[in-house]
């Protein structure tokens, strides 16, 4: 071998070694350090640097309401992934409700719910302990102004939320007459007013459509009622079911001394199971009337009684008092009382299987 050829050989190795030199150093330089963009303004950054956060928080989705508290000094390490997740929203003290509410354990599903939906009542919660709102989510007659009675009727009761809800409503973990609402004439007028313990006519209310029952001239309903009176009859008829009115409307008075009669004989404990006081009784509606069977001195026979709670509703009737149902309506089982809402209204009172106390409460109140 020629010494020409062994430095070429050389050189050749030589070339190759600093080209493998020179490729490793541009493949294998070190990574420089990523770096992460920061999301927020120049003041929250600047408690971020100071905090040493700022890697932390950037790698998370942007928050505004983040990027405010941490602005306002208000920024609480263990809140960090609530903050995240709660909507911002422009409104005075904002961000210190939002802590107020973390520090008294509501989530930010919770902290989201109460800002969209109660937002100008805020101070209710802020003022009271942690509850569970998101129960009342789908409860449509829920009323944030009956908060503490709601709560409160819970712990004395084995209900439902639900039911409570619409307990409390009609008034049931109050004393039957302690707190009502008196209604104004022209709202007594309407065919489908509530009437109970909780809901007082006007003294003088007196329907000015009074009409006299084919039965007895003396018996009286309003025209609309009386008329569905009569078809109801005729339908009874027909499937060999005969009863008779015996008490429909009754004036203020008239219930004033009936009621008294009875408070008299039985004490007024007793007297208010089974007797409205006066203004609070259907019967001054000319809307309600008390029934009895043709064989019977004071009541439906099972029969009939059957028979009512399932065709009455078709003429405009409901059974206002039925079996079971005396912790709603405040009132006996009163097989014999019945109530006129019209075709209509009776017909989803009936379908709905509730008591007209709760079904009032439920469609027709407004919340
Ligand atoms: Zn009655």
């Amino acid at each position: 071998m020629n010494k020409s050829f062994k430095i070429i050989v050389i050189t050749l190795c030589i070339l190759i070694l600093c080209i493998s030199i020179i490729l490793g150093i541009i493949l294998f330089k070190p990574k420089e350090k990523e770096v992460i963009p920061n999301k927020y303004n120049a003041n929250a950054t600047k408690v971020m640097d100071e905090l040493n956060i700022k890697d932390k928080i950037n790698k998370l989705d942007y928050s505004k309401t983040l990027e405010v508290i941490l602005e306002n000094n208000l920024y609480q390490d263990k809140y960090l992934d609530k903050y995240i997740k709660i909507d911002y929203i422009e409104f005075p003290n904002f961000i210190n409700y939002v802590n107020d509410l973390l520090n008294k354990n509501y989530n930010s599903e919770e902290i989201n719910y109460l800002f969209k939906y109660y937002l100008d009542n805020i101070n209710i919660f802020l003022n009271m302990d942690y509850i569970d709102i998101l129960q009342f989510k789908d409860i449509t007659n829920f009323d944030l102004n009956k908060l503490d009675r709601y709560l409160n009727y819970q712990k004395a009761n084995n209900y439902d939320m639900k039911t409570v809800v619409t307990y409390v409503n009609i008034g049931l973990d109050l004393e039957g007459y302690s707190k009502y609402v008196e209604y104004t004439e022209e709202e007594a007028k309407n065919l489908s007013i509530l009437v109970n313990k909780y809901h007082k006519l006007p003294d003088d209310y007196e329907p000015d459509d009074l009409v006299s029952l084919s039965y007895n001239v003396n018996y009286k309903l309003r025209k609309e009622a009386a008329d569905a009176f009569e078809k109801l009859t005729s339908a009874g008829i027909l499937d060999n079911i005969y009863f008779y009115p015996f008490s429909p409307y009754r004036s203020f008075s008239t219930q004033n001394t009936l009621y008294n009669m009875y408070k008299n004989r039985d004490g007024e404990a007793k007297a208010d199971t089974y007797s409205a006081r006066p203004g609070f009784s259907e019967h001054q509606l000319g809307l309600a009337v008390d029934v009895r069977s043709s064989t019977l001195n004071d009541n439906l026979t099972p029969e009939d009684y059957e028979w009512m709670l399932n065709n009455s509703y078709k003429y405009g009737f409901i059974v206002r008092y039925p079996k079971g149902k005396q912790h709603i309506t405040q009132f006996m089982e009163e097989p014999w009382h019945i109530r006129y809402l019209g075709v209509d209204l009776a017909t989803k009172v009936h379908d709905s299987g509730l008591t007209y106390d709760e079904y009032y409460d439920l469609y027709l109140e407004t919340h």
